[in-house]
Parts: structure tokens; C-alpha cells; sequence
């Protein structure tokens, strides 16, 4: 027995349905009887709504009644069989359906959904976009090479904030004495006089043509491995919080000179403290 609900049968108000509440009162079920619900038009297993089995033993009279159950499906499938034996049939079953009309999002959140999962999808495609053609850029070099930078490389500005010299023999003893390279580790090559070699926060040195392409490709020492730009940020905030102490130490040793000399104000001594507390949380 297939039944959809809804479908007024003078076919005056008829309008499609989206939700059923299905409650069923009650269920004479006997041995060899069973009663399935499923939901939609399909007997699968997994449409299963109700089931009452009597062909287990049971008769049904173990399950507590009613029975409620709603499905967001338009259509339910009542099936009750019975082994229309005289000692065994059950009597049949009670049930009533209620059906709610379909609503706008009934109707449109498949729609919506599908809008809703093309339109991000567009969102990260323009992104991902976006970000490649930023990182889509070409390695500057003095060689002529073509070469394509990384998002794992650091801008040409920030490179250039580490600082450079024009090598000399004085560099080439000095570097000895610290036992250091005195040749670039990238090209493999000697520093020469008057080649432009640049140091890098680490500590190590490198032609800067080499070093300026390698950089922009990977921003890290082929030395020592470290990253040297966050190398460089976190030098500059220590030098920063070390200026900022020694500043603090100048007042306080100011304000307590003054103190001695009886000069500072009650007031004024409260704001150096106040400044050091400030300081010190910063
Ligand atoms: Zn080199
Ligand atoms: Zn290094």
C-alpha cells in the first residue's frame, strides 16, 4: 500500500508535501505479521521507519504505543503482511498522518546549498588565485636566469636591509682570524677584492648577487638553515626592549640622584614609577 499524504482527495487544496508525522496508535500484530513504515518510495532497509516483526515470536504487544515519527519525506510506504493464517493473523493496525506543506526552504535548500558551496568554492579559487599570481613573481638576479620566487622567500626590500660590504684583504684576514668561509658557499667561488659580499643576522656571508637570489627562493642561511628574516624581527625587538631598558635605568638613576638632592616632586617621582611599571609591561 503506497501512501502520500496531502493530496486532498477533492483535489481543492492539494499542495506538495515536505514533512509527514506519522503516529501510529496502535498494532495487532501476530505471529508470521509484520508491519514496516519506510520513508519515500523506496523499501530499502535504510528507509525502514517502523518496524514491528511478529515472525520473531514477538507479537508486537512488547512495543509501547504510540509511535511517533516524522520524515522530511513527501511520500511513505505502509506494508503490512500477514500469513493470513486463522490462529495466527493480527487484526491490522491504527494509524493517522499528518502532512505539512512545503516551505520555500523545503523547496530552495538544495538550491541555496549548491548556491552556497559554488559561490565558496568560486571565493577560494579567486584566493588561491590571488595568492599564486602575488607569489608568481621573478627572481631578480644579476645572472639573467629565470628563476621564480617562492611564498617561502623573502621580498627584495627586506633582503636589502641586511647590510653589505665591498671586500677587501682587511675582510679576507679578519673572516680568517674568526675562522669563518672566506669563500661564498653558494656560487663556491673566492670573494675577490671589490666584490660586494653580504652579512646576514646569522652571521654568515655570502656574494650579494648569490645570496639575493637564493633568498627570494627561500629565506633561509644555506649555512646555518635559520630563517633570516624572523632571525632579523627578533634581533630588532630584543635591541628594541634592551634600548627601552637601558632608557628606564637612565630616569631611575636620574630620579634617585634627584631625590638625593631633595629636588624631585612626590609627583614626579610617582610618574617615573609609573613609567617603569608601564616599561616593564611592555
Ligand atoms: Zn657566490
Ligand atoms: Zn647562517
Amino acid at each position: 500500500m503506497h501512501i502520500a499524504p496531502g493530496q486532498d482527495p477533492a483535489a481543492e487544496n492539494s499542495y506538495e508535501v515536505g514533512r509527514i508525522d506519522i503516529v501510529l496508535e496502535r498494532a495487532d500484530i501476530g505471529r508470521r505479521d509484520r508491519l514496516i513504515i519506510y520513508e519515500g518510495n523506496s523499501r530499502s532497509s535504510d528507509a525502514i521507519l517502523i518496524d514491528i516483526n511478529g515472525n520473531s515470536g514477538s507479537d508486537g504487544g512488547e512495543t509501547e504505543f504510540p509511535i511517533e515519527v516524522t520524515t522530511s519525506s513527501n511520500m511513505v510506504i505502509v506494508e503490512f503482511s500477514s500469513d493470513q493464517s486463522a490462529q495466527t493473523v493480527g487484526t491490522g493496525f491504527l494509524a493517522h498522518y499528518k502532512s505539512h506543506k512545503k516551505t520555500f526552504w523545503d523547496s530552495y535548500i538544495l538550491v541555496t546549498l549548491t548556491f552556497l558551496t559554488i559561490c565558496s568554492c568560486m571565493c577560494c579559487l579567486c584566493f588561491r588565485c590571488m595568492t599564486f599570481t602575488n607569489h608568481h613573481r621573478e627572481v631578480e638576479n644579476d645572472f639573467g636566469m629565470d628563476l621564480e620566487a617562492t611564498d617561502r622567500g623573502a621580498s627584495l626590500s627586506s633582503i636589502n636591509k641586511f647590510p653589505t660590504f665591498t671586500f677587501t684583504e682587511q675582510h679576507k684576514l679578519k673572516l680568517e682570524k674568526l675562522e669563518q668561509e672566506i669563500s661564498c658557499s653558494i656560487c663556491l667561488g673566492d670573494y675577490e677584492d671589490g666584490e660586494e659580499v653580504r652579512l646576514l643576522p646569522c652571521g654568515h656571508t655570502f656574494h650579494s648577487p648569490c645570496i639575493d637570489a637564493w633568498l627570494q627562493i627561500n629565506s633561509i642561511c644555506p649555512l646555518c638553515k635559520v630563517n633570516v628574516i624572523d632571525l632579523a624581527t627578533e634581533k630588532r625587538k630584543t635591541k628594541r626592549k634592551e634600548r627601552r631598558k637601558q632608557l628606564v635605568n637612565k630616569v631611575m638613576r636620574r630620579g634617585r640622584g634627584s631625590s638625593k638632592n631633595a629636588t624631585i616632586s612626590p609627583r614626579k617621582s610617582d610618574e617615573v614609577l609609573e613609567y617603569t611599571a608601564r616599561s616593564n609591561q611592555l
